[in-house]
């Protein structure tokens, strides 16, 4: 077999294994060996990639390029998994999609000066014989804008998510208007530049992607970032898909088109359950955050200290634990795995109630329970759980807060009306911890702070879960 047919078959083999990897990553259980089968797949294309170019004589300055390339993008990507938080890892994400985003557009741009700008030079006159330049044509100009707009979507969702931009939404008027023109813009162009592929026409659609990219996401309001976070991972899917349309490579189309579609998928089902619109989010059309300031009167809060919860544990049957990103950014899953064992250890059936959004990114929590090793089978989503609160005793929301709002169940004017949330305030008791009376992640007060059964008991998560189970000794 020659290193061509080698390679090829390499790629089919790294193809199912990106399959496999998906399939795993569905299931907890499963999520490392999917892992595995994700880096074995991307080991084997790199290496089959490398063997490829060597076959079509790259020249050794080439060579030596991607070489070095893969070598520091390796250090910088382990350096990067081992030291960033798990708080970190959305923006960390969206940072690594504008790269996908940004290799996009230079390979477009690559594709245009190497075949387009010299009309007579050998493979545009192959192809032009063919009849496939204006397929190129709209590879080059399709590829640039999806990259364009996945690039500095990603940075500006990068830049929200780490809180070095605010995340309100930016109005301006007729917002949804420029989207659409931006669009209908860019098919009228691509037409164009079909019918005769002009360099200034690609300059045009580079800064119109990236600037309808920018102004897609800045758009958005940082409460609707996860559904962002999942687009963008969606669009850099096309962006690579339309890269390996470009570049003749069936892998980068094959792997293009499952992240595309997982994307859309998981931004679909994410919709679903913050009940939005699918095609508002494509149109960066909502993200209304709440003002500075709620000024309804939701009366006083009441306090309880760390004993105080040991108590209502040691009388309670059952528990329900809602984390939310204050576990997270208190690293508090392992106190919060020693509470739960000793609890079931004295024969109280606690559970742990998941939203779909907790946290700052799809699965965050559930990361971070196995982490600390808590029994996957007592880790049940919102809809599992939502229905039984009415029958808990008491309810530990542990750094929630949007995610337990009742605000979005019984409030039509709140900003996250219509959000579903884990109905906590059903509980008999319900005990929050947090740090002070601030809003959650959306800006908007919770009136949850405020019921007859809730309680506060305030302070670092962390701290506070280890007081309760040293109280409950
Ligand atoms: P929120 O972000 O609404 O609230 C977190 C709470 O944790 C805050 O009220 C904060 O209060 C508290 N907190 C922070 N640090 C600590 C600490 N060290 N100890 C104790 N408490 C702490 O959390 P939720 O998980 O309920 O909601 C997630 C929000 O993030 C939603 O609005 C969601 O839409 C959004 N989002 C979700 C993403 C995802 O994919 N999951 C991605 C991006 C955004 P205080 O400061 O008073 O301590």
């Amino acid at each position: 077999m020659d290193i061509y047919s080698a390679s090829v078959a390499a790629y089919l083999v790294a193809a199912l294994l990106f399959v496999l990897a998906l399939a795993g990553l569905s299931r907890h259980e499963s999520a490392k060996l999917g892992n595995y089968f994700g880096i074995l797949g991307m080991a084997i294309a790199l290496v089959a990639t490398v063997a490829l170019a060597i076959d079509t004589d790259i020249e050794s300055v080439g060579l030596v390029l991607l070489l070095v390339a893969v070598a520091l993008g390796a250090v910088i990507g382990l350096q990067l998994a081992r030291t960033v938080e798990m708080t970190g890892m959305p923006e960390l994400i969206a940072l690594l999609h504008s790269f996908v985003g940004l290799a996009a557009v230079l390979v477009g741009w690559n594709g245009y000066l190497h075949i387009e700008h010299h009309p007579d030079g050998v493979d545009a006159v192959v192809l032009e014989a063919a009849g496939l330049l204006g397929i190129h044509s709209a590879e080059v100009f399709i590829g640039i804008f999806i990259g364009g707009v996945t690039f500095t979507g990603s940075i500006v969702a990068n830049l929200k998510l780490s809180a070095r931009m605010k995340s309100a939404p930016l109005m301006l008027p007729g917002k949804n208007l420029i989207n659409i023109g931006c669009l209908v813009l860019f098919l009228a162009l691509t037409v164009w530049f079909v019918v005769d592929p002009q360099l200034w026409l690609l300059v045009v659609v580079t800064i119109l992607a990236l600037a309808l990219g920018w102004h897609l996401v800045a758009s958005i309001g940082g409460g609707d970032m996860p559904v962002v976070v999942s687009m963008l991972n969606s669009y850099s899917g096309w962006a690579a898909a339309a890269s390996g349309f470009l570049l003749n490579n069936n892998l980068l189309i094959i792997v293009g088109a499952l992240v595309g579609s997982s994307g859309a998928y998981l931004s679909y089902i994410m919709c679903a359950a913050m009940n939005r619109s699918f095609i508002s989010v494509i149109a960066g059309g909502f993200g209304l955050e709440a003002g500075p300031g709620d000024a309804k009167d939701y009366g006083e809060h009441r306090e309880i200290q760390a004993a105080g919860v040991a108590e209502l544990l040691e009388r309670a049957s059952s528990v329900v634990i809602t984390p939310g990103y204050g576990m997270a950014v208190a690293q508090a899953q392992y106190p919060v795995a020693d509470l739960t064992a000793k609890l079931r250890a004295k024969g109280v059936d606690v559970r742990f109630g998941i939203h779909p959004v907790a946290g700052r990114l799809p699965g965050h929590m559930n990361v971070l329970l196995a982490e600390a090793k808590v029994p996957y089978d007592i880790v049940l989503e919102m809809d599992e759980i939502n229905g039984d609160f009415g029958d808990t005793d008491v309810v530990l929301v542990i750094g929630a807060n949007d995610t337990v709002n009742p605000s979005a169940a019984e409030d039509p004017a709140s900003p996250i009306a219509g959000m579903p949330v884990l109905e906590v305030w059903n509980a008999h008791d319900v005990v929050v911890f947090k740090r002070s009376m601030a809003a959650g992640y959306a800006g908007v007060q919770n009136p949850l702070f405020f019921r007859d059964n809730s309680q506060m008991l305030f302070g670092d998560a962390k701290d506070r879960v280890e007081d309760i189970v040293r109280a409950l000794g």
